[in-house]
């Protein structure tokens, strides 16, 4: 009889053991709290047994029985704190403030902010935006905006020129020579070609010149450019336009000052400026003191640039004007080195 009795406290205690350290939740420890320790525990029943046992055999088998049952309630009790503290609320505890991992995202460029810019402007004054060849003819980049042959703009020094010509018949006597656009006025006579005035278009685009490279100089920049033809167009026409995008853009209200100048595709040519977005006129650092801003190149068309697109000459008049791109960026927000826009550098992108 006590062989037997010490087998089971043994057997139960071993199972009870067993059963605890697999409990993997607080639901399973309840549970085994009331199997083992609840109105019908098996412990109770091996207490109760003992009355038919010998006094003797009640000395050995009680303090067995009684030390199963507090091994066995000691490790309930700590698998149960155990899963406690691993469930407790401190750490199920969300923070819904904290900010979660940030995806990394693009950005635009500098320069692809200014040219949407601009480009809402003028479309909401009515212009269309026109596009062309970046690789362009020798006629459409330089005789068909009246730069002549002997032009210094025609130099190796100025120009990538393409390697080999391409002819224009099939006799290969006549050959054509291509370029990288140097400016964005080629795309003018494209349109001209194809349209009737009246009509008011812009052209930004990417142009090339061979030159070396400084903090105001890269060989790869944009420029924007605006034609208006029609019947009466002036050179008042220009201001106005000029003066509401110049004041739309810098946020400001601006003034325009004409200087003549000389550019082959216009008569007569003027270099523009602006009053000086920085101290409105007084004069500053950014303005050398004068109170102005040299922006670009403009004029009306000259007769030869409408006649080589087809039309008769003094049928219209118009205005052309165009500035770098880059330049109004490195205005708008103050950066110093064109090279930054053609860096890759992603610190410079990041910041716009
Ligand atoms: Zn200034």
């Amino acid at each position: 009889m006590m062989g037997y009795m010490k087998d089971t406290i043994t057997q139960l205690k071993n199972t009870a053991l067993e059963a605890i350290a697999a409990a993997n939740s607080l639901k399973e420890t309840e549970e085994l709290r009331i199997i083992y320790f609840g109105k019908k525990s098996p412990f109770t029943d091996i207490l109760k047994s003992l009355k038919n046992l010998s006094t003797e055999e009640k000395r050995k088998i009680g303090p067995l029985a009684n030390s199963a049952k507090i091994e066995v309630q000691e490790a309930l009790k700590a698998k149960t704190e155990a899963l406690e503290s691993q469930f407790d609320a401190e750490s199920e505890w969300i923070d819904v403030t904290a900010p979660g991992d940030k995806k990394n995202s693009g950005h635009l460029s500098p320069l692809t902010i200014v040219q949407r810019d601009i480009e809402e402007i003028f479309t909401s004054m009515g212009f269309e935006i026109a596009d062309g060849p970046e690789v362009e003819t020798e006629f459409y980049n330089f005789d068909a905006v009246n730069v002549p042959a002997d032009h210094p703009a025609r130099d190796m020094q100025d120009t990538f020129w393409a390697k080999n010509a391409v002819s224009k018949d099939s006799s290969e006597k006549e050959c054509e020579q291509f370029v990288l656009r140097t400016h964005t006025s080629s795309v003018q006579v494209r349109y001209m070609e194809l349209h009737t005035p009246p009509y008011r278009i812009i052209i930004p685009g990417r142009v090339f010149r061979q030159e070396a490279t400084d903090a105001s100089h890269e060989h790869t920049f944009h420029q924007f450019e605006a034609l208006v033809v029609g019947d009466d167009v002036s050179v008042a026409n220009f201001l106005s336009v000029a003066e509401t995008f110049f004041s739309q853009f810098f946020g400001k209200k601006l003034k325009i000052r004409l200087r003549p100048s000389y550019f082959p595709f216009v008569e007569p040519g003027f270099e523009f400026d602006i009053s000086c977005t920085n101290c409105g006129g007084k004069g500053c650092s950014s303005c050398q003191q004068t109170g102005w801003l040299e922006i670009g190149g403009a004029g009306m068309v000259h007769q030869n640039v409408l006649v080589a697109a087809g039309y008769e000459r003094d049928q219209y008049t118009g205005f052309a004007w165009g500035f770098g791109m880059e330049r109004l960026a490195m205005m708008k927000y103050k950066i110093d080195d064109v090279r930054h826009f053609h860096s890759g550098d992603i610190r410079f992108t990041k910041q716009f």
